[in-house]
């Protein structure tokens, strides 16, 4: 509408509305100049390609966009790392073309993913100290570059330069994973136990890697929604998972959203690789300060680097709660998580196929509630073809979802049958209806 369509106003009701009309249009183009809309408008920035580049001994990591993005980077230390956030990219390239980078001098590999919603991240692991000689995002005929260029530096001056950028509060928001769409408080009004389901990894944390680029946070992930549907549909329990999508969660957390939940159980998911092809089968890990051998040590020491696989700093660690009257919880919780570990195991033989030596314990941060019965569950080797091919059927997920909802069940009918009168009030150890 024009003033002029407005032909039966005064003169001076004509100014107002010009001016009103004008002031209004003026706002929209600063708001526009501001980026005001931008989130609401814009859609993310796409990244299609990757590569390094290297010249006079300095090396350029360039991602090739849709759009520009903002971007920040900082040098991390323990291991060496170089952590660039960037304001929503979403990534559309292979998720291995990070991986074991043998002709670069300075850049081992690199990791990419989201971050927390809103919020991306690539992770450059260096194999040698190196300066951020500069960052900047090029805009070209049809996109956009984005450039991480690195130079040789030696360890003083990393180490300094990390805890520069420690000490220098960061301009993006801090880490604050997305909340769960289920509700605790409502989950307990409806008085069933809530079984949390743990899909390991996700986001810039892809997990462990298949031959043909298949990834452990996918596959562990479409069947934990898997699981979480056969246990739902059983009746008896609530399911929720501890992340909703693909996305980077703490460790730390995922102990933290379990007890939140007041979990009466939680089941962490995972895959594994191995250099031996023909080692497969699934494993239930449960928690022991001392692993029970050495392939248990090695999976724990390499699932609790997940953080440090996103790029946080120090190293994982569960709430620990220093009270000498939480020992005997402990020492329960412990009892009905390797109870759970047995009964999964007979019920698995049915579905899948088990490892050798399918009973393992060890050091896993993520199985430290100390008040909830938890146990980690490898469905399989993604280095084997054959657990390879049953962890990405449809077929083998429903049937052994449907064996692991089982064991759920006749878990907690063993122990509501074995409890003594008043003994099952206790949250922890529910007896379904
Ligand atoms: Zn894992």
């Amino acid at each position: 509408m024009s003033v002029d369509s407005l032909p039966l106003l005064n003169s001076a009701a004509r100014r107002f509305y010009t001016c009103a009309l004008l002031c209004a249009m003026a706002a929209v183009s600063l708001a526009l100049d501001l980026g005001l809309f931008s989130s609401a408008l814009a859609k993310p920035a796409i990244a299609l390609g990757s590569r390094i580049e290297s010249e006079n001994g300095q090396e350029r990591l360039i991602f090739d966009l849709t759009a520009p993005v903002k971007i920040s980077a900082r040098p991390l230390l323990d291991p060496d790392r170089i952590v660039v956030d960037i304001a929503d990219l979403e990534f559309r390239l292979d998720p291995s073309a990070g991986r074991s980078i043998n002709f670069s001098k300075l850049i081992k590999s690199f990791r990419f993913g989201l971050f927390a919603p809103g919020r991306s991240r690539i992770i450059i692991d260096l194999a040698r100290p190196a300066a951020i000689v500069a960052t900047r995002v090029d805009r070209t005929k049809d996109g956009s570059r984005l450039i991480i260029e690195l130079a040789p530096t030696d360890a003083a001056h990393f180490a300094s330069a990390a805890s520069t950028a420690a000490a220098t509060p960061p301009d993006s928001p801090p880490d604050t994973p997305p909340p769960l769409s289920s509700n605790p408080a409502s989950l307990r009004a409806a008085g069933k136990a809530v079984i949390v389901i743990d899909p390991g990894h996700g986001g810039v944390d892809i997990g462990a890697l298949g031959k043909h680029g298949e990834q452990e946070k996918t596959i562990v992930f479409e069947f934990a929604r898997v699981l979480q549907t056969k246990i739902e549909a059983e009746g008896l329990f609530h399911a929720v998972l501890t992340r909703e999508g693909d996305i980077f969660l703490p460790l730390a957390e995922r102990v933290r959203r379990a007890r939140e939940n007041n979990a009466a159980l939680f089941l962490s998911i995972h895959a594994d690789t191995l250099g031996a092809p023909s080692v497969e089968g699934a494993t239930v890990y449960t928690l022991s300060a001392r692993a029970s051998d050495a392939e248990a040590a090695r999976i724990a020491e390499k699932e609790n680097l997940a953080d440090q696989a996103a790029g946080l700093e120090g190293k994982a660690e569960a709430e620990e709660v220093d009270d000498i009257l939480l020992e005997l919880t402990r020492r329960e919780t412990h009892a009905y998580s390797r109870e759970f570990s047995k009964t999964l195991i007979s019920k698995w033989k049915d579905a899948g196929s088990l490892n050798k030596n399918p009973t393992r314990s060890a050091g896993f941060v993520v199985l430290k509630a100390q008040d909830v019965p938890s146990v980690l569950l490898e469905l399989g080797y993604l280095s084997s073809e054959k657990d390879l091919s049953r962890l990405t059927s449809p077929q083998w997920r429903e049937q052994a979802a449907t064996k692991l909802a089982e064991a759920i069940k006749v878990f907690f009918q063993t122990r509501s049958n074995a409890s003594q009168p008043g003994e099952g009030e206790r949250a922890k150890v529910p007896r379904p209806e």
